[in-house]
């Protein structure tokens, strides 16, 4: 999507820290991060949010978890991370490509804000 924040990050016209990429997913370091870990985990392919999902979807969001886990592993946070996908604006959705945070490497609180 050409005014898309994320979608020119993926296509390398807005610079970012890769961390992890395959054919559907793009990972990188948040520019402001929450804690030690906290990385954002987003699908090739431009989808505003999760309110916007379809089945259709399920494979690419399946990945963008499953990214996360195993850049949780790699960095040995398995002892307790969060994946968050704020959804509208209410939540604090700010970019409208959806996204999961992965965010950890210190005690979280619950519930979140
Ligand atoms: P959200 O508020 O859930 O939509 O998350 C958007 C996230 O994108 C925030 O945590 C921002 O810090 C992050 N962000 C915004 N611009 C950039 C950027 N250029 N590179 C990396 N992360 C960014
Ligand atoms: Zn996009």
């Amino acid at each position: 999507m050409v005014d898309c924040l994320f979608c020119k990050i993926i296509d390398g016209k807005i610079p970012s820290k890769l961390v992890y990429q395959d054919e559907q997913v793009y990972a990188f370091e948040d520019i402001d991060p929450k804690a030690p870990t906290h990385v954002l985990i987003v699908p090739k392919k431009h989808l505003a949010g999760l309110k916007e999902a379809g089945a259709e979807h399920a494979e690419m969001i399946g990945r963008c978890h499953l990214a996360a886990a195993q850049i949780a592993r790699e960095r040995g946070i398995e002892d307790g991370y969060r994946t968050v996908t704020n959804v509208g604006p209410r939540s604090g959705q700010s970019v409208f490509h959806l996204h999961v945070h992965l965010v950890g490497g210190r005690d979280l609180s619950w519930p979140p804000g």
